[in-house]
């Protein structure tokens, strides 16, 4: 074993659990060093996950306006429209790179250091990595996990890295494909769905359940679906994939219950993700796993084992980048002031297809089982004077409220920008506001969140533009 080195606090993982845990911690006067593996900082979000997914998301939107004419509809016409791909992922690999650099700027300003390498816990607060300089010890008194997750396999799905992949390959195909099977209808599977079908590629959805983008308000995402299948998005539901392979030319993936297999040029696969604890050395310190692979914490994120902590994909809940970053500044505030949490009900969620899908607070199903009494407020984009003038009108705000209190308990999203639009609803909840303050506050107009206003009016029936 080479060197020791000592800190207050190592976390293992910097991803947008880890890597912003650092920040805050060395804000509150910790000596503080972060480790991960790769040579870019910001983890499965920034290297293979939300950003380089929204720059095509994005390019992609822009493409495909010029391309079905939805530019037309403005008056703006033009000839010779090409698309270069290469031009196209090259830009989003330099943004991936411009924001890593950036994180590497704050851990030198705020004298976070930084390890490259694989951690492996050999006790508690002593941890080998391994790294291309060698093997070293980093010993400290308290340790946060923040090792995230990767893509879950399907038995069968024989994965290649090239005709039948993940995410991660689906974010670089040196080609449009001609035809992309997705295997799983959630925000994986919609996002680089959308992206690929877009840019011109056939695109069939798998998806085992009755319904896309589990978890959402089912009434929405029933809305969400037919938009994306008039866009081009085919989708077959019910469907259970036993298997994929390499073809001469591409792929085949089969189907249980004697479906025809579907033949196709590549496989996304997005079924779910799963933590990362492999070679971690979890068994050395005595730390279990629950059934599913996560690790289980307290409400001070503190696992099983003194001085160990957990955050992020790696502990059970959504796996979210936002949810990740509250968590590691909760952990490491709890850890430092005695102070910190995260309200678990009001983590916005948002799917970035066009229209997005958004969401915060509880679905109607989840009410109805609850045996919670609700009123309903809606209001279409249609009626919306700014949706009219951005030229897409598709979906709708709904708000739900307690039927006595008035309390808001859940806000979902379908339509222009409604990742944004789903902020305000955020910090409605935060504050514990009623239906009636959302529609009281005034909105400037025209502006996409007056339809959050209407809809908020809507639950006591005095929506004023339907
Ligand atoms: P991660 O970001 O996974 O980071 C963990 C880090 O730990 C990694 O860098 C890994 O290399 C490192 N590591 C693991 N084990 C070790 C070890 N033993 N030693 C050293 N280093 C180790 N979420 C959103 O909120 N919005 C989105 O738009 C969004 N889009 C996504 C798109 C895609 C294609 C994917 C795949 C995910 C997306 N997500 C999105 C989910 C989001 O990326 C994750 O929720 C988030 O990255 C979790 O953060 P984390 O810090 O817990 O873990
Ligand atoms: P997911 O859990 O969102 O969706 C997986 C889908 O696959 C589900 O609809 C599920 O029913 C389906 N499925 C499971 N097994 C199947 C099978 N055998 N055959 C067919 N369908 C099957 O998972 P994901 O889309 O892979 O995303 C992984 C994680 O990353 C999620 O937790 C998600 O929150 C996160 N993520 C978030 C964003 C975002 O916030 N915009 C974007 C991408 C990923």
């Amino acid at each position: 074993m080479g060197d020791t080195v000592q800190h207050e606090l190592v976390i293992i993982g910097a991803g947008p659990g880890g890597y912003v845990a650092a920040l805050r911690a060395a804000q509150l006067g910790l000596d503080v060093a972060c480790i991960d593996r790769e040579k870019l900082l910001g983890g499965t979000c920034l290297r293979v996950g939300c950003i380089p997914s929204k720059a095509l998301l994005e390019s992609s939107a822009l493409y495909a306006e010029a391309k079905t004419g939805a530019l037309g509809a403005h008056g703006i016409g033009f000839d010779g429209l090409g698309l270069d791909l290469k031009k196209m992922l090259a830009r989003k690999d330099k943004e991936v790179k411009a924001l890593a650099a950036g994180i590497n700027g704050l851990f030198r300003k705020r004298k976070v250091t930084r390890y490259e390498g694989h951690a492996r816990f050999v006790e508690p607060t002593r941890i080998a990595l391994e790294s291309r300089d060698g093997p070293r010890e980093v010993v400290a008194k308290n340790v946060i996990i923040a090792t995230g997750s990767r893509p879950a396999t399907l038995p069968g799905v024989e994965l290649d890295g090239d005709r039948i992949g993940t995410s991660t390959e689906a974010l670089a195909y040196p080609e449009v494909p001609g035809h992309l099977v997705v295997i799983g209808a959630g925000a994986i599977g919609l996002e680089l769905g959308s992206v690929w079908s877009r840019l011109g590629a056939r695109v069939t959805v798998l998806e085992y359940l009755d319904r896309i983008l589990p978890g959402m308000d089912a009434e929405l995402a029933a809305e969400a679906r037919k938009i994306f299948a008039r866009q081009g998005l085919e989708f077959r539901l019910g469907v259970r994939v036993t298997g994929a392979r390499k073809t001469k030319n591409g792929a085949v993936v089969e189907l249980a219950d004697d479906e025809p297999p579907v033949e196709c040029d590549r496989v996304l696969l997005a079924v779910g993700r799963v933590p990362n604890t492999e070679g971690l050395g979890l068994d050395a310190i005595g730390l279990e796993t629950d059934g599913r692979g996560f690790i289980p914490v307290d409400d001070a994120y503190r696992t099983g084992v003194p001085n160990v902590y957990a955050v992020g994909d790696v502990i059970p809940g959504p796996m979210l980048a936002h949810k990740a970053s509250e968590e590691g500044i909760a952990c490491v505030e709890r850890m430092v002031t005695g102070y910190g949490h995260v309200n678990y009900d009001a983590i916005p969620n948002v799917v970035y297809t066009e229209p997005e899908v958004a969401s915060v607070g509880r679905t109607e199903g989840q009410l109805q089982r609850a045996g919670i009494d609700y009123r309903k407020g809606s209001f279409p984009f249609m009626a919306s004077g700014r949706a009219r003038a951005l030229g897409h009108t598709e979906g709708r705000v709904k708000v739900l409220a307690d039927a006595e209190s008035d309390r808001l308990l859940g806000v979902h999203i379908v339509g222009p920008r409604a990742g944004d639009l789903i902020a305000e609803a955020a910090v409605a909840i935060e504050f514990g506001a009623s239906a009636e303050d959302l529609g009281r506050a005034c909105h400037a107009h025209p502006t996409l969140p007056e339809a959050l206003k209407e809809a908020a009016l809507d639950v006591a029936r005095r929506a004023i533009h339907i």
